[in-house]
């Protein structure tokens, strides 16, 4: 660990093999750059937060396309005060994640990478509270309190949980804080933020999680904050021949594909992107979109080239047309005109991606089906379950256009402020 690395976890301790325990005010699951801003709120108002994530910091962003490019400018990716700025007139994908590993340093967000949050649920007060059902509950079923811990709190295992273990919940972490640097002042900064578990705000959930390396881990808090974005589930095409290994939803940059015929599946920003940066890297393009013409929302500074990229047939495209079966070289696509067989060494299905409501699910917050979104109040970004909040582009359910990194990195001060009228800034 470097002299500006982020004060990753707190004390964690294992107890007689079981999981290990330890209590925070504020569990933020996604350390996407809402999640962290909601970190950051939380901190300020002097409460204990800590993110979990099962990825890398800003996971999301690390997946990008690698030479990606933000259609915001810095300023409005910025979050918790900090200036970002570049040399660019936008920035990119590398320059915001130096930008966001800055950010954590800076405020000693207390990050626990590589670690995903499988189970949610609501403690109560002694006996028979009851647990999260489905995929993902409480694996563990009772938390006896340590000092500070859940005294006699019970959590039930949801269907499929195996028997009963006892855990004993450790009282508030013993912090290890790394400075991010020598100066005084920063110093002061990260230490002034870096608050224990209130004695005040009484744990109210369970948050049950596992790391990379298989170990178990329970986190009580007061309030938890689902800030898990979009990138969930990619949407499927549903055909034969998905699974081959030659399709792929990501898109990283064009060179793997010089001199190969690939299709390039979707119409809007992200299959844009691809198309024009495998065309330019030598590959041979067709992309097929279901639409009478590309998205609406394509940035306009890329549409024309794209249309005349199409219009000069550098890059082939079949519109109103669906893709029927992919084979290891080709690809079936049904168009107007009938059926074609296009080859394909490479099919990337830039088709977007569907929220994972699973944990908010468990919690019982109603999600709208037909929108995706979750049951909320804007004000506070508090669900219809007290204390469970949520952060980020997940609020805005399937249409991932309604919420970006720009509008919802405020939602963790209406969090923090709603958590801590009294102290939050
Ligand atoms: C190519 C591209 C370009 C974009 N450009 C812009 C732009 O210019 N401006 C803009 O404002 N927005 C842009 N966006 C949108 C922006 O990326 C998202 O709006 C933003 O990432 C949402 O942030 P978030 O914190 O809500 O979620 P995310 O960034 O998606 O972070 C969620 C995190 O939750 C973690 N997670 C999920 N489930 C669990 C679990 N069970 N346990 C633990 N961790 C979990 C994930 O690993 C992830 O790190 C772009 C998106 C793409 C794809």
């Amino acid at each position: 660990m470097t002299g500006d690395s982020a004060m990753v976890g707190a004390d964690q301790r294992a107890v007689g093999g079981q999981p290990e325990a330890e209590r925070v005010d504020v569990l933020i699951v996604g350390a996407g750059p809402c999640g962290l801003a909601t970190a950051i709120a939380c901190q300020r108002a002097g409460l204990h937060a800590e993110v979990v994530d099962r990825g890398c910091l800003v996971s999301g962003i690390y997946g990008y396309p690698t030479f990606m490019n933000f259609f915001s400018t810095a300023e409005r990716l910025s979050i918790g005060g900090i200036p970002f700025s570049v040399a660019t007139e936008k920035p990119s994908r590398r320059d915001a994640l130096a930008y966001y590993r800055t950010v954590t340093s800076h405020f000693g967000l207390r990050v626990r990478q590589y670690e995903e949050v499988l189970g949610l649920a609501v403690l109560g007060e002694g006996e028979g509270v009851s647990a999260g059902t489905g995929a993902g509950a409480m694996d563990v079923a009772r938390v006896e309190g340590g000092s500070g811990g859940v005294a006699g709190g019970r959590i039930r295992g949801g269907a499929g949980a195996p028997p009963e273990k006892n855990i004993v919940a450790a009282g508030p972490a013993d912090a290890t804080i790394v400075p991010p640097d020598s100066a005084g002042e920063r110093w002061e900064d990260v230490r002034q933020h870096a608050a224990s578990p209130s004695p005040s705000l009484a744990p109210r959930f369970a948050v049950h999680s596992r790391t990379r390396s298989g170990r178990a881990r329970l986190t009580t808090a007061h309030a938890v904050v689902v800030a898990t974005g979009y990138f969930g589930h990619p949407n499927r095409l549903g055909v034969p021949g998905e699974e081959l290994p030659h399709v792929t939803h990501l898109f990283r940059e064009g060179h793997e594909a010089f001199q190969l015929p690939v299709v390039v599946v979707g119409g809007g920003n992200s299959a844009v992107d691809a198309a024009l940066d495998l065309y330019r890297a030598g590959a041979l393009v067709t992309l097929v979109h279901f639409g009478p013409d590309l998205d609406s929302n394509v940035k306009p500074w890329v549409r024309p080239d794209i249309v005349n990229r199409i219009r000069e047939g550098s890059i082939v495209a079949h519109f109103e047309s669906r893709v029927a079966a992919i084979e290891p070289e080709t690809v079936l696509v049904s168009t107007p005109d009938g059926h074609l067989i296009v080859p394909a060494e490479a099919v990337y299905t830039m088709l977007g991606y569907q929220p994972n409501n699973a944990l908010l699910e468990q919690l019982a917050v109603p999600i709208d089906p037909v929108t995706g979104i979750p049951l909320y109040d804007a004000s506070s970004m508090e669900t219809s379950v007290p204390g469970v909040y949520i952060a980020g582009v997940i609020a805005s359910g399937f249409d991932a256009n309604k919420t970006f990194i720009e509008n919802g990195r405020h939602h963790g001060d209406l969090i923090a402020r709603h958590l801590r009228p009294d102290l939050a800034p």
